[in-house]
């Protein structure tokens, strides 16, 4: 399986924690972007014309800012330039704040089959705390327009005085929307952002109290029927993300625009972080890759566990010796023997006990040596 990812890097404000490639107010790029990006599906499309693509994925930055034409045009490109599987998963995120009946439908139009929308908190102040430009209400009317659709929602951890009150609040949100997905992560306070003050006055929980709200969260949205199988991302049957089991599988994906990254051919190739120059790249008829590096031998092993390891499936014995030739346990022998407690088996499959998922980056430096 492999996956398409478009970066579309403009929104209408800068988030208080965010640090992703995204820019407020360069929005009257975005013709120019867009011209640059169709042009870069094509080169690639061009190159990978005899490789099948199951699913496509528009994030960002908020795709849903720009002109709702402009991923429709992206998307007839890649239909014209990429081969797609029969039934491909193609996926939009969306700010609740950017969206209208109008683009949905255009949407729908260019094939778009689900939809992931960024809600984060259902308490507004905690909302205006992010520097978020949607409230509760936004959400509620972007849902409704949603209704019977594939989507998902974005749920945060870690916020400025958020109580287990708050969680069961925006949990509830969520089932009640009809949400058939929900991501659910903690807050990263990167240097460099807002928020990132709020961290160092103490302001924020602690790892101890996230890890209670995430505890606390997953158990809820198991009795709303929501199945964990990935350490952040919770699913009724049937609506995992195959796009985001294609990253933890470790298959092959293709990323387009700005900062985006593709793992293709054994190969990590990153494209530029900057605006103009991957506007220059691509009208001097080059592709703006600027890191490529050949993923193999203890990397690319490492790399297979610590993804595996993220699911709820685990590692699977048989499909890490069809990939290497050779047994994980013995491949990672001193590390398997100190976390061994952790683990369940099953079969040939390994994986962290449900206890432990959320604290598997402790688990997994082991691996790291
Ligand atoms: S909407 Fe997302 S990408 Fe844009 S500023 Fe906020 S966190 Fe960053």
């Amino acid at each position: 399986m492999s996956g398409i990812y478009i970066h579309i890097p403009f929104c209408k404000h800068k988030c208080t924690y965010c640090d992703f490639t995204s820019f407020p107010n360069r929005l009257n790029f975005a013709e120019a972007y867009m011209a640059c990006l169709y042009k870069e599906i094509e080169k690639r499309g061009e190159e990978l014309k005899d490789r099948t693509f199951d699913t496509v994925y528009f994030g960002g930055g908020t795709p849903s800012v720009i002109d709702p034409n402009y991923i429709y045009g992206a998307m007839k490109k890649i239909t014209q330039c990429f081969h797609l599987s029969n039934r491909p998963e193609i996926t939009i995120e969306m700010n609740p704040g950017t969206v209208n009946e109008n683009k949905i439908a255009v949407y729908k139009r260019a094939g778009i089959n689900r939809f992931s929308v960024g809600l984060q908190t259902a308490i507004d102040s905690q909302l205006e705390n992010l520097g978020r430009i949607h409230n509760v209400r936004d959400y509620l009317y972007c849902a409704s327009l949603l209704k019977g659709e594939n989507f998902s929602a974005d749920i945060m951890l870690g916020l400025k005085g958020q109580t287990e009150e708050d969680v069961k609040k925006t949990i509830e949100l969520v089932a009640g929307s009809g949400a058939k997905h929900v991501s659910m992560y903690a807050l990263t306070p990167e240097d460099g952002t807002p928020i990132y003050t709020d961290y160092l006055n103490g302001e924020l929980p602690d790892s101890d109290e996230v890890a209670a709200l995430y505890e606390f969260g997953k158990d809820l949205l198991a009795q709303k029927g929501y199945a964990r199988y990935e350490v952040s991302n919770f699913a009724q049957k049937g609506f995992e993300s195959r796009h985001n089991l294609n990253y933890w599988r470790r298959g092959e994906y293709i990323g387009l625009g700005i900062s985006a990254s593709s793992f293709i051919g054994g190969r990590r190739l990153t494209n530029t972080l900057d605006l103009d120059e991957y506007i220059k790249c691509i009208l001097s008829g080059f592709l703006p890759v600027v890191d490529s590096a050949e993923v193999a031998g203890d990397d690319a092993k490492f790399e297979f566990v610590m993804l595996a390891l993220r699911t709820a499936k685990g590692i699977s014995a048989r499909e890490y010796r069809k990939e290497f030739g050779s047994d994980w346990k013995k491949d990672f022998q001193r590390a398997y023997a100190k976390t061994a407690k952790y683990f369940e088996e099953t079969g040939d499959t390994t994986r962290i006990r449900d206890e432990y998922l959320y604290v598997q980056n402790g688990i997994l430096t082991e691996f790291m040596e």
